[in-house]
């Protein structure tokens, strides 16, 4: 048994476990089960959280990604840019409209997609740019949205890793036609199932959102095109109103536990800690006394890299710390992708970050002695790899 897990959702229901309760109860004895009053709420919190005239509450993260493509009108024929360095569902939302992913290599201090590298990438189909705030850390938001200017894009941004997270002050999810969020219960703010919300400052996308989400019409029983049944569960809604109460807390904790995690093995030969872009270029994150509302990376995970990583993991799954490979194949490389015509080396940088990566417990519950052990057992196994190797060298030498 693992004796610290990568991640602990239980321990947000203990916090607030009768609070939590009773908005079930509520909802229960109340009769309003779909797009009742709880999800109205919520959206209007997200809102105002995110800084967006509007907010959607659908089934999933992806199916916020997918109605917020359709929303904007992405469709067979069209190209969007984004990074090879994510989970599945970014570019299952591309395919989804009938759409082809462009990927660009990602930047191996931030894992996010090197807005540098994006132009090149842009051809007369290039509709969209899809950035993905990777690990809870924004993308380059101020290149991305220059270069949407001045080729006439649109951006869908998906913030499913990031809620709270802020590049240069301002909330992701803003800067966009639509930010796409999860609420998957190992997201930052998790329901107790599925849900999603798609958020804009577009009042044409907010409502052509709204409609697909409940089949494709306006007034009910009077459909104008083909939608879907996604809407973000009442139940969960009312769940997901009293966590939030916690985010901003949350979050803080987290970075507090990521500076924590550099302060142990940033100076750890073998080890890379994971950079954040500042004012003055990069820097790991090393002050835990940031206020929770000028947070820009909220690590949703804490990934390092490291050479012999599998042997690693093993090691500290033997210590009995968790860990995880988020994400062990770069899209380009996967089966359903193999029609686009990418190989092996095409984005060097995404290839190299999957066979390195591997991300440490990390929950705002977490204590101080947990980080510790987690760090100590992370060393012990690097230090030993490292052994190893040098070993099977002075062996082969002999
Ligand atoms: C979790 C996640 C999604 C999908 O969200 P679901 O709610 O699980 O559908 C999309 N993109 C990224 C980067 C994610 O981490």
């Amino acid at each position: 048994m693992l004796m610290i897990p990568l991640c602990d959702v239980t321990a947000q229901f203990d916090e607030l476990c009768e609070d939590i309760t009773s908005a079930i109860e509520a909802v229960a004895r109340g009769g309003r089960y779909i797009l009742g009053p709880n999800v109205k709420a919520f959206e209007s919190e997200i809102a105002e959280f995110t800084g967006c005239a509007h907010a959607a509450g659908v089934g999933s993260g992806t199916d916020a990604l997918h109605l917020a493509l359709r929303a904007i009108g992405i469709g067979p024929g069209d190209e969007v840019i984004t990074s090879p360095f994510t989970f599945i569902a970014t570019t299952e939302a591309i395919l989804m409209v009938g759409a082809t992913p462009v990927f660009t290599d990602i930047d191996p201090r931030t894992f996010n997609i090197d807005a540098s590298q994006i132009e090149a990438k842009i051809t007369p189909q290039t509709k969209a740019i899809l950035p993905v705030h990777i690990y809870g850390q924004p993308c380059d938001m101020d290149t991305i949205m220059a270069l949407a200017g001045k080729h006439n894009l649109h951006v869908v941004e998906d913030c499913a890793q990031a809620i709270g997270a802020k590049w240069k002050g301002k909330p992701v999810g803003s800067f966009g036609d639509a930010g796409c969020f999860s609420f998957f219960p190992s997201k930052n703010l998790g329901a107790v199932g599925d849900g999603g919300m798609v958020t804009s400052n577009s009042a044409e996308v907010y409502e052509r959102v709204e409609m697909l989400r409940r089949h494709g019409g306006r007034v009910k029983y009077h459909h104008e095109e083909p939608g879907l049944n996604s809407r973000l569960d009442e139940l969960q809604a009312a769940i997901l109103r009293v966590k939030f109460g916690r985010l901003n807390d949350w979050n803080q904790q987290r970075y507090t536990n990521a500076c924590r995690y550099n302060e142990l093995l940033g100076l750890q030969s073998g080890i890379t800690c994971p950079a954040e872009i500042s004012a003055d270029g990069y820097a790991v994150a090393t002050s835990p006394d940031v206020p929770s509302t000028d947070l820009t990376t909220v690590y949703h995970q804490f990934t390092v890299q490291v050479d012999n990583r599998d042997q690693i993991q093993q090691s500290l799954t033997q210590a009995g710390v968790g860990s995880a490979v988020y994400y062990p194949v770069p899209l380009h490389l996967q089966k359903v992708h193999q029609n686009l015509g990418y190989s092996a080396g095409s984005f060097p940088v995404a290839e190299q970050a999957c066979t390195s990566c591997l991300s440490l417990p990390m929950f705002p519950h977490m204590t101080d002695e947990q980080i510790q052990t987690s760090a100590t057992a992370l060393i012990e196994a690097v230090n030993a790899a490292a052994e190893g190797t040098s070993r099977v060298v002075r062996n082969n030498a002999a």
